[in-house]
């Protein structure tokens, strides 16, 4: 998505070559209309697949993935990273290494909001090693739900979190996927390559 290319080179900061911090329209301060757009991408690369919700995580998750839900026609669920006394007690939860503070934690999500009869979309807003969208994938399993393809707003292609899904099985569309990066330099992969 070359909008997307372009906002990442004007905005994006690398930090030690590993983590890209886009605080300016993602992250931290949210550009309304690059969502719109991101959420119509989405739902035209996923769509006739009978998508009945959204599943993402919170916070960064959301944004693209309500925008992607507005679109499709669809509600959108959230897991949750901490327990609260207003989620309901019922719950799949799974473990979650954070790739950038670099420790575990429990994601939740409440039975009442995902069953056998969904077919799921997992949106997430980066995919570094993989493991926040395997712990959405482990609560689908659990709930009994199919997860029909993973939307990643910003992929990094030199971490191994794409390969590890797409041998999965699983389609995986990253609307800009980094091939190298840093401080000096963000560079794509081509969308030819994409696949691979
Ligand atoms: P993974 O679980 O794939 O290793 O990491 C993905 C999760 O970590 C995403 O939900 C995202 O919040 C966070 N993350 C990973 N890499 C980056 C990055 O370079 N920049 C930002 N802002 N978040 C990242």
């Amino acid at each position: 998505m070359e909008l997307l290319q372009r906002v990442i080179k004007e905005q994006g900061i690398v930090i030690d070559n590993e983590v890209l911090k886009v605080d300016g329209f993602l992250n931290h301060r949210i550009d309304p209309k690059l969502m719109y757009k991101i959420g119509e991408e989405f739902a035209q690369r996923f769509k006739g697949l009978n998508i009945t919700k959204i599943l993402t995580l919170e916070s960064s998750g959301i944004a693209p993935a309500v925008f992607t839900g507005f679109t499709l026609g669809v509600p959108v669920v959230f897991a949750k990273k901490n327990i609260s006394r207003n989620i309901n007690s019922e719950t799949y939860s799974s473990c979650v290494h954070s790739f950038t503070k670099n420790k575990k934690y429990i994601i939740r999500v409440s039975k009442e909001y995902i069953d056998k009869a969904d077919n799921l979309l997992i949106i997430d807003d980066f995919l570094a090693n993989g493991q926040a969208v395997k712990g959405m994938i482990e609560l689908a399993t659990m709930a009994g739900a199919n997860v029909v393809g993973i939307g990643i707003v910003i992929e990094k292609g030199f971490q191994n979190g794409g390969t590890l899904l797409r041998e999965m099985g699983i389609r995986v569309e990253s609307l800009a996927i980094i091939e190298e990066m840093s401080k000096e330099k963000i560079s794509f992969r081509k969308e030819e390559e994409k696949k691979r």
